[in-house]
């Protein structure tokens, strides 16, 4: 498969006429071919007027046909081979390894969502049979489904070039649901974006969907992000990226004549808390693992542990030597893109020139242009309570320790922060009860708290959630990652009295689709064969 720069709109293959732009190779600096034609807004409005055509359609695909289409979209991003990883590697500046293990995660969730199709019980039908001889008044029948809600416009993400962008998770959840997607690429990435948006054109092919399923689009945020965002066809948005750009989309979608849901994902410190018994105990051991999870992939992932919080003394000492030392071991790692880089660099420097930051480690130095050098910084809970620039997310592999004079300062910090998509508690059995007495403010500011680990690496799991309060994600009732993240993409409808020729499939009475539902209020189990 040929890399041609072109806008996929439905079934069309064009050359968008709105300028030209090149991917960067990540590590050399150096373009790389081919020129990529930029959307128009005629573009925007043939994509949204296809998607919108396909609504009604895809929506009322029987369940098994959307999950062959998603299981074929899985199997035609595979077939591209390897291609697709060294343009991906070549493009982002990760490692093989990385790449190849993230085509394994795209993959897996969009085979996890075709499962979640089959089965059903993401329509949550609900059945309240009509009960004619109730007094004082009968009981009308009434059943509820879910369903998608409308075309949706993803902002493929920077830091996950594949499990992220054209057919990532917001992508395959919101097909799941029955949405057709339009992609907006991410320009540091458009060779790879074209070659997954290939494989999901050949699979609305393949799969007999209609056309306006899917369509990928290049073309900046400011004008073709914007413009599809406050199309009137469009429902939803899914995004991740900076701060900035999303409370920007947020703004726009909300002020819509018909406001729609942007689920933005953001920006997290994801604070880490070393409690004092595990840290006495395991102090050095922490220590690397710590590092370990701040540089990889360059320190580039949302839940990257950027805020370590723990109470002052010698155990945090030895902390804190260890981390040193293992940071400055590590070699500076290319950076996704000369942006991102540029960013990372000035934020770490504010924090180097910031009157009541200590720098206390540095990687080794950079060897390439794009190369990102990590940085490990440590401030008193007073400085980190007065100076809420201390808060910023820098995204890269940086992180600030904060000590803190006893526990009570350490909650009370905890108390302080914005929203988080994580929190990571390093506890031994004897911390227990400190623990729990943290555990509600946490619950109140984070979407996941875990113990004895860190929030990189996240699972793609029914269980999993990878959300949080504001401005961690736009809407702290949602998850991007793992099966609950096609609920983002669904709303309940409610039929009174439809007589049962006109129900949909799924709220037939003999139950065609064995859906688990809930039959006047309890569970009734399909009887599967
Ligand atoms: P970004 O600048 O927010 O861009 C993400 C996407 O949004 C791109 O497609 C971009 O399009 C578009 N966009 C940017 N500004 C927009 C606006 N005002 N209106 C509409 N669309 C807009 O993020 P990035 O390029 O991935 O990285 C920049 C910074 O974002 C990083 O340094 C980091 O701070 C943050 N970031 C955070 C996370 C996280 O998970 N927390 C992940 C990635 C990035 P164009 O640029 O093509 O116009």
């Amino acid at each position: 498969m040929n890399i041609a720069g072109n806008l996929l709109i439905g079934e069309s293959v064009r050359r968008g006429t709105n300028g030209v732009s090149y991917a960067l190779d990540a590590a050399s600096g150096e373009r790389l071919e081919p020129g990529f034609g930029g959307a128009t807004m005629a573009d925007v409005d043939a994509a949204c007027a296809l998607a919108w055509s396909a609504f009604d359609r895809f929506r009322e695909t029987s369940l098994e046909a959307r999950a062959e289409f998603l299981e074929t979209i899985a199997a035609n991003i595979l077939a591209i081979g390897d291609a697709l990883i060294e343009r991906c590697v070549a493009e982002s500046g990760l490692p093989r390894a990385r790449i190849e293990g993230e085509r394994a995660r795209t993959v897996g969730q969009l085979r996890m969502f075709a499962g979640v199709v089959r089965a059903g019980d993401f329509l949550e039908v609900r059945l309240d049979p009509a009960q004619p001889e109730r007094k004082p008044m009968p009981r009308v029948d009434l059943r509820l489904r879910h369903i998608g809600l409308g075309p949706v416009v993803v902002f493929g993400a920077s830091n996950f070039p594949l499990a992220f962008s054209v057919a990532g998770g917001d992508t395959a959840s919101a097909l799941a649901a029955g949405c057709p997607v339009i992609v907006k690429a991410h320009a540091a990435h458009p060779g790879t974006s074209e070659l997954v948006g290939m494989a999901v054109r050949k699979a609305v092919k393949d799969c007999g969907m209609p056309e306006g399923t899917f369509s990928l689009l290049f073309g900046s945020g400011r004008e073709i992000g914007q413009g599809l965002v406050r199309d009137p066809r469009i429902k939803a948005v899914g995004f991740t990226g900076s701060r900035h750009a999303g409370t920007e989309l947020m703004a726009i979608a909300a002020a819509r004549p018909e406001p729609v849901p942007v689920y933005a994902e953001m920006s997290s410190i994801n604070p880490v808390l070393l409690f004092p018994h595990a840290l006495e105990q395991r102090a050095e051991t922490i220590a690397q693992a710590f590092v370990q999870s701040l540089t990889l992939g360059a320190g580039q992932f949302c839940t990257n542990p950027g805020l370590i919080l723990a109470v002052e003394g010698p155990a945090l000492d030895r902390f804190v030597a260890a981390a040193s030392e293992a940071l400055a071991r590590m070699p500076a790692a290319t950076m996704l893109t000369p942006g991102i880089h540029r960013a990372f660099d000035a934020a770490v420097a504010k924090f180097e020139e910031h009157a009541q930051v200590q720098t206390v480690a540095r990687a080794q130095p950079a060897a390439g242009a794009n190369d990102g050098q990590g940085a490990l910084f440590s401030t008193s809970a007073a400085a980190f309570r007065e100076n809420t620039a201390l808060q910023e997310e820098i995204f890269g592999a940086a992180s600030l320790i904060v000590r803190c004079p006893d526990l009570p300062a350490m909650l009370a910090l905890i108390e302080s922060l914005e929203g988080q998509l994580t929190a990571a508690l390093q506890i031994d059995e004897a911390d227990y009860a400190a623990v729990r007495s943290f555990l509600p403010a946490l619950e109140r500011r984070v979407g996941r708290v875990l113990v004895n680990g860190f929030g990189t690496g996240v699972e793609v799991a029914h269980a999993m959630v990878h959300g949080g309060p504001y401005p961690s994600t736009a809407d702290g009732r949602s998850t991007s990652v793992g099966s609950l993240a096609i609920r983002r993409f669904l709303r309940p409808v409610s039929y009174q009295d439809m007589p049962e020729a006109l129900l949909p499939e799924a709220l037939k009475t003999a139950n065609p689709w064995k859906i688990n539902r809930l039959f006047d209020g309890h569970v009734e189990l399909a009887q599967r064969a």
